[in-house]
């Protein structure tokens, strides 16, 4: 056994069918009065849904989140929590509700309660990414780890298919990089595994009924454990490139960490072998490259980058920008390798 370092996080953590209902009780667990709940504007009818349900425990709805946290928004609810005297914050949505509820949290220290209705993961993790004039800043602080998170299955049943597709490979990167992360550590490990497995397994049938419960409690666990990961250990060469791919040309976020996944985990694939083969296994696949990209192409998700806004000028920019700050990752970063590695994304070729 390799010497390592393991770090829990704490949080409190709720999983299961119709849980949601539990929530004025964990309001009350956590000593509040009066929370404001965050939604996107598209699931604003859930929030108002909820707010409603909560016996006057409820300060009212923001629902303006939006993707990459635009600082601008975070000052506009602020301002509502100030208005209404809230205590804390409930959010219900995906990555973006999320990361509202945490810039939150971050100036005011109120308490939040997140319960996630996609497969991205920020819920488990004590990072925020931030945007202030199109400028995109990422913090580490157990000031923004939510406090309590409530998993309630039936919440993704309306998630659609694309949506659950990339959103499910999202979170499969998170484990993918976990496995070869320099602070590893064995229980993340056995976490990474066990999360790819349950959604590869989960995602195919996903496809075929969207409202396949059973499936979808198994892609809910596996986002569960692959969002703990991220939480838990440093990230390398994936998503490094899908945070400049995406700050750069505006790609959306699920969208680009499916194209990028199969080829930075080729470009990896010699300097981790133990990574690759829990990979592979995970998958039931020969090679783990191969194993995420046929995935991909099997969910019907996008695997070129030329499909999902990239510019084909942006491939040496891109290149450039991904080397400008260095950072650890298990093989080399060269700009050769790194170019063919971007060109391969954007025309969707095999990894290799
Ligand atoms: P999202 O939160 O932007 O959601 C995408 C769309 O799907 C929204 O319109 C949302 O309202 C809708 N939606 C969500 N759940 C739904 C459901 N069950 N049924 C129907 N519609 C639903 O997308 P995302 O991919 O979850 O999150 C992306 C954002 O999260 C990015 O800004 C990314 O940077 C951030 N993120 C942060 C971390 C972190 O640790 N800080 C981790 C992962 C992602």
């Amino acid at each position: 056994m390799q010497p390592f370092i393991y770090n829990g996080l704490a949080s409190r953590v709720i999983f299961g069918f119709g849980t949601l209902g539990q929530l004025p009780a964990e309001i009350d667990r956590l000593g509040l009065k009066r929370v404001i709940v965050l939604a996107t504007p598209q699931q604003q009818r859930e929030a108002q849904k909820t707010a409603a349900g909560l016996d006057g425990r409820a300060a009212g709805v923001f629902a303006e989140a939006a993707m990459h946290t635009p600082v601008e928004i975070t000052e506009r609810a602020l301002e509502q929590v100030t208005e209404s005297r809230a205590d804390g914050v409930v959010a219900i949505g995906g990555g973006s509700t999320t990361g509202l509820a945490k810039a939150i949290a971050l100036r005011s220290d109120l308490p939040q309660i997140v319960v996630p209705t996609t497969y991205a993961g920020s819920e488990m993790t004590p990072i925020l990414g931030e945007t202030k004039e199109g400028l995109k800043t990422t913090i580490r602080s157990e000031k923004v780890l939510p406090e309590t998170v409530i998993y309630d299955v039936d919440l993704t049943l309306t998630l659609p298919a694309g949506l659950t597709a990339t959103s499910g490979l999202n979170a499969i990167a998170h484990a993918v990089e976990a496995l070869y992360a320099q602070d590893r550590n064995p229980i993340i490990s056995m976490m990474a595994e066990e999360g790819i497995a349950s959604l590869a397994r989960a995602l195919p049938r996903l496809m075929e009924n969207p409202r396949d419960s059973d499936a979808r409690s198994d892609a809910l666990y596996g986002a569960w454990l692959c969002g703990t990961c991220l939480g838990a250990v440093g990230m390398a060469l994936h998503h490094k490139l899908c945070h400049t791919l995406g700050g750069s040309f505006d790609l959306p976020h699920a969208e680009t960490h499916t194209v990028v996944l199969p080829h930075a985990a080729a470009y990896n694939a010699k300097a981790a072998p133990d990574a690759m083969k829990r990979i592979a296994r995970a998958l039931s696949a020969r090679s783990a490259p191969l194993g995420l990209y046929r995935l991909a192409k099997l969910l019907r998700a996008p695997t070129a980058l030329r499909d999902i806004g990239m510019p084909a000028d942006g491939i040496g920019k891109a290149v450039d920008i991904a080397l400008q700050n260095p950072y650890w990752n298990p093989a080399p970063i060269e700009r050769g390798a790194i170019h063919g590695l971007i060109e391969r994304a954007w025309h969707g070729d095999l990894p290799q």
